[in-house]
């Protein structure tokens, strides 16, 4: 099973992955980690990569693209992979077609969890954090028993600088900017599945699988 995980933050895409991962026995690949593993494995792509990683500048996207390529090719994707993060622009989709014909592949679909704006900016700046122990609550997921009260320790819950409301939209634009073109090209392609994000996490794991088998 080879899939490309899409969504907006907030969508519960980390979630989705992990448990896509589980069912299909194939590996999660997030190109964060993908990145931090092939430098720790010294490989070509890991080394170039260090370079930029140590100085603080941003992977260009050959060094990328050739980690995704050294890392597909390894066994553990002989029964598929699950990419997360990857392509983020069309010259990385099409640099991934070339990658999956060379290794005489073919992708199975491109999951793109949905979820409207409203919804996702509720679930990004929901959350709450105790100014005494630092435990985490999410208002409408993972209430305290008491309203702004922490279940711990009694302290004060707060909300973060970076979950404020300006931030979630920020984040949701940019993420709409870059994706946009992706969305186009896969569904051009024929391999873009929409799957509604507003369920529960088990009923949407349930829609995604309903789609690949
Ligand atoms: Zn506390």
């Amino acid at each position: 099973m080879r899939i490309i995980l899409m969504g907006p933050p907030g969508a519960g895409k980390g979630t989705q992955a992990e448990q896509l991962a589980a069912r299909y026995g194939i590996p999660h690949i997030s190109t964060g980690d993908m990145l931090r593993q092939a430098v720790k494995d010294a490989t070509p792509m890991g080394r170039q990569a260090k370079t930029y990683m140590d100085s603080g500048a941003l992977v260009p996207d050959d060094v990328t693209i050739g980690a995704v390529a050294e890392r597909l090719a390894r066994a553990d994707c002989g029964k598929g992979f699950l990419l997360d993060g990857f392509p983020r622009t069309i010259a990385q989709a099409e640099a991934l077609a070339g990658i999956l014909r060379d290794l005489g592949v073919a992708l199975n679909g491109v999951v793109d969890i949905e979820l409207g704006s409203e919804a996702l900016i509720e679930r990004l700046t929901g959350r709450r954090v105790c100014r005494r122990c630092a435990a985490t609550y999410h208002i409408a997921n993972r209430p305290p028993v008491r309203a702004g009260l922490c279940d711990k320790c009694g302290g004060e819950l707060y909300q973060r600088g970076d979950d404020s409301i300006a931030t979630a939209r920020n984040r949701l634009d940019v993420y709409q900017k870059q994706t946009q073109p992706l969305i186009a090209y896969y569904s051009q392609a024929g391999l873009l599945r929409q799957i509604p994000g507003a369920a529960d996490p088990e009923s949407v794991f349930q829609a995604i699988c309903a789609v690949f088998e």
